[in-house]
């Protein structure tokens, strides 16, 4: 007799692509999914395009992540059929993404590189050791800032587990003049793995090293006990944020800008 293998739905699943579906509704037009290509960004765009198929995807890529990372946007956007559109600080798009006619968005690299010789010339070495929090706004923030200055809402990766930083977020939430959708909010870290397994989507190789969180080359890092321990580790901002998830992205009446 053939055996049929049916793969175990989740109830969180279905539960996260209601809040998707709310959002789309809601927010239609004016919404999109940012994807940094780790294993969260994976799941919430795999799951917005079962909604959607068309849902708009949105990445904030540096200078400084791994090849591999590119690697992986570029694997993921053909696959996947994306249409990505990355946003970057630089003067041009990567080799690898102008070869695949990605939709790459330059912002001006002028005051990262003035800072970042400035920090240099005075102490010898680079910005991300020396003051990573302006690093991350320059690289990071500003160009998510970009990213989402037409939209009502945008729709994220974040989970409570994920470190010390994570644990007050709501799944949905008001940030300034811009909604911050959260639909896997209190997935665990083995929620994600189990869904990527089922769903056949493949994975970053540095998962596969061991580093469970990844971002840009110099700040990611493997070991810690939480998640989020090997980004900037060994530096006050172990575990920490690199400002997408806590500065007002767009800054409406009652809000205050923080600079981080
Ligand atoms: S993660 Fe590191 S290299 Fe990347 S933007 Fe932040 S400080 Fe700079």
């Amino acid at each position: 007799m053939e055996m049929t293998q049916i793969a175990y739905e989740d109830p969180k699943f279905e539960r996260s692509r209601e809040i998707i579906r709310e959002a789309l509704d809601t927010y239609s037009g004016k919404i999109a999914v940012a994807c940094s290509f780790g294993k969260d960004s994976m799941v919430v765009v795999h799951l917005a395009r079962q909604v959607d198929p068309d849902v708009p995807v949105f990445s904030v890529m540096t200078r400084y992540k791994p090849r591999e990372t590119f690697e992986y946007l570029v694997e993921m956007n053909r696959l996947l059929n994306l249409n990505v559109r990355v946003y970057m600080v630089g003067r041009e798009a990567p080799e690898m993404l102008r070869r695949e006619n990605i939709d790459v968005v330059l912002l001006s690299p002028e005051r990262f590189e003035r800072e970042a010789a400035e920090i240099e010339k005075n102490t010898g070495m680079k910005i991300y050791h020396v003051d990573p929090d302006l690093c991350c706004n320059l690289l990071k923030v500003e160009p998510t800032r970009e990213a989402v200055k037409d939209l009502d809402a945008w729709i994220t990766g974040l989970r409570n587990t994920e470190g010390r930083t994570r644990k007050d977020y709501q799944e949905v939430e008001r940030r300034g003049d811009i909604m911050k959708i959260n639909p896997i909010l209190r997935w665990t870290e083995a929620d994600v793995w189990r869904y990527m397994a089922i769903h056949n989507i493949p994975v970053h190789p540095w998962y596969v090293r061991g580093y469970r969180s990844l971002g840009c080359e110099p700040c990611t890092a493997m070991g810690g006990e939480e998640e989020r321990d090997g980004r900037w580790m060994g530096t006050p901002k172990q575990g920490g944020e690199c400002g997408i998830h806590t500065v007002p992205l767009k800054v409406g009446e009652g809000s205050v800008r923080l600079r981080k």
